[in-house]
């Protein structure tokens, strides 16, 4: 027997602060700018970041913060939101984002399971910690960030700029183990209350590499990123952690950017990558199209959250040269899965056929496992037409909930996360996700993807927006109901679009009806919300006027 040939590589942890100290070493002179309304970008370096967040990891162990407390954040994107996303991690504490779109129950709920102890808000949100403070006993403090006095706000509390004045700079991170918790995120589910998850910083550290490699967003040194994503959003897709990472140059979109702020920025500061979920692109288009921003320094777009029809890519390829990036994935998987990169061979297929596949959400990434299964569990083939539960595993994909035993029904015995996704793979290893479990039509024996129907109304030249749900129907079960937004100043007419469906449809999932509508209701991360539409029209019956 020879010796032990056994593990002879250095157990070296992988942590977040592995890449906050080269990042400081590498790219001190690296930039980084926020938008503040009414004034210029707030900018500054790389160098200033560090020095900041070792600050601010000082202003932490003062306020009392130890390993595994939440340190939650309740901001806008910005330079300090960014200094958090850093500090409290690596301190060895926890990053809690707050959606602050959430309703004060729902806040509430969310404060109180994850303990949060201390909250850092932006003063402009300061009206709904107000409403809810005498109900977060966790909460020990609350400091303020703001760029201008704000008179709503209590003088008592304490200022990050004063704190961080103030502070003595941590000399040295603790040493941490890759399974600490690094951040949480509560999922903005559609039953029962929202559920946390907790991301390691093995499962950061991985996910970053991932995202950032070349076949993935190919994020490098070389980017200027643009971050539009709300910062409380799925761990805002990892962005601003492999942005870090590999030292792109940062533009934060500062408090509620609207299209215009976008199409600015991106001009202004020529933006290389940004990415953000469809119903912002939708609008971007329109504000380029009528305004003529140029958006041409764009590389990619990264889009997912929900579906990015085909008609939308094509668009922004032909009119602007922008290439979006479509990629699937949830909270609970840090938060990529797949991405739509097009296979070299590929890419000499004509455009339309390019088109179809970038439709799709792409092959699973490297690091990602993932399957379909009927509804006995049993797998399914990757043939282009099985549809079943996409279930997924790997090491940057939830494992359990935190604190919620009766979620234990979304894993699987054989170690798989239940996605509640539908999807089919074909052959190549696309992943076509044709609905969630609960938005799928299901009409006579048939299943109606809704999101294939929306797809192809959005690409009719007069639509703007449009979502698909189902309806209950004495005959067939659930029948679609189509909503469609027309674009600002066309009239649209139900029939245009029933005709426009009828050749590209078959004809059991053409709508029943089409209901013009001025808006669809959106989620508080900006997805449709058919929930919304679901109850509004619940007891509509075809031809009902
Ligand atoms: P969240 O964790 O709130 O971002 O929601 C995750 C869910 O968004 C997924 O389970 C999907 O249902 C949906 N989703 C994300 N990306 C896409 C996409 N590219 N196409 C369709 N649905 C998507």
């Amino acid at each position: 027997m020879g010796a032990d040939i056994h593990n002879l590589m250095m157990h070296y942890p992988l942590t977040l602060t592995h890449f906050f100290e080269r990042s400081r070493r590498l790219w001190p002179q690296k930039r980084l700018a926020t938008r503040v309304p009414g004034q210029p970008l707030f900018r500054y370096t790389y160098a200033d970041f560090a020095e900041r967040t070792l600050r601010l990891a000082g202003v932490l162990a003062e306020l009392g913060v130890k390993k595994g407390d939440r340190v939650a954040t309740l901001a806008w994107n910005s330079h300090r939101h960014l200094e958090l996303y850093w500090a409290a991690p690596c301190s060895g504490a926890v990053l809690h984002t707050l959606n602050l779109r959430l309703a004060p129950q729902d806040l509430t709920f969310i404060i109180n399971h994850a303990a949060d102890s201390v909250i850092f808000a932006d003063a402009s949100l300061w009206p709904i910690l107000e409403g809810i403070r005498d109900r977060i006993p966790s909460v020990r403090t609350i400091v303020i960030m703001r760029d201008a006095p704000e008179p709503r706000v209590p003088a008592a509390l304490p200022e990050y700029e004063a704190l961080l004045a103030a502070a003595s700079p941590l000399r040295r991170w603790p040493t941490l183990d890759e399974t600490d918790a690094a951040g949480m995120c509560y999922t903005s589910g559609t039953t029962g209350n929202p559920k946390g998850v907790v991301y390691t910083h093995r499962a950061m550290f991985l996910h970053c590499l991932a995202q950032a490699m070349t076949d993935s967003f190919g994020i490098s040194e070389d980017d200027t990123l643009l971050h539009i994503v709300p910062m409380f959003h799925a761990n805002s897709w990892c962005l601003p952690f492999t942005a870090v990472m590999v030292g792109s140059t940062q533009i934060f979109a500062g408090p509620n950017p609207q299209p215009r702020d976008i199409c600015e920025l991106v001009q202004q500061e020529k933006v290389t990558f940004t990415g953000a979920v469809p119903t912002v692109w939708i609008a971007v288009k329109e504000l380029c199209e009528k305004e003529g921003w140029d958006i041409s320094s764009l590389r990619t777009i990264a889009i997912g959250g929900s579906a990015a029809p085909k008609a939308m890519q094509l668009a922004y390829r032909r009119q602007f040269g922008v290439t979006m990036s479509h990629a699937w994935g949830m909270t609970e998987m840090t938060p990529l899965g797949t991405i739509a990169r097009l296979k070299s061979y590929m890419k000499q297929w004509p455009e339309d056929a390019q088109y179809e596949v970038r439709a799709r959400v792409g092959y699973p990434s490297v690091g990602v496992d993932a399957r379909i299964v009927d509804e006995e569990g049993r797998e399914l083939p990757w043939d282009g037409a099985s549809m079943g539960e996409l279930q997924v595993r790997g090491p940057w994909v939830v494992s359990a909930y935190y604190d919620n035993p009766e979620s234990a029904e979304r894993f699987t015995a054989d170690g798989w996360f239940r996605t509640g996704d539908v999807a089919t793979i074909d052959a190549e290893g696309y992943v076509q996700i044709t609905d969630r479990t609960k938005d799928l039509i299901k009409s006579g024996g048939e299943w109606i993807s809704s999101v294939d129907v929306e797809n192809l109304i959005m690409s009719h030249p007069k639509v703007l927006e449009a979502a698909v749900i189902a309806v209950p129907h004495p005959k067939w079960v659930e029948r679609p109901l189509a909503c469609v937004v027309p674009k600002p100043g066309q009239t649209l007419e139900p029939g245009e679009i029933v005709d426009f469906l009828r050749p590209r449809l078959a004809k059991w999932a053409l709508p029943d009806e089409v209901l013009i509508i001025e808006a669809v209701p959106k989620t508080s991360v900006g997805k449709f919300d058919k929930k919304v539409l679901r109850e509004r029209y619940k007891r509509r019956r075809p031809n009902d006027a």
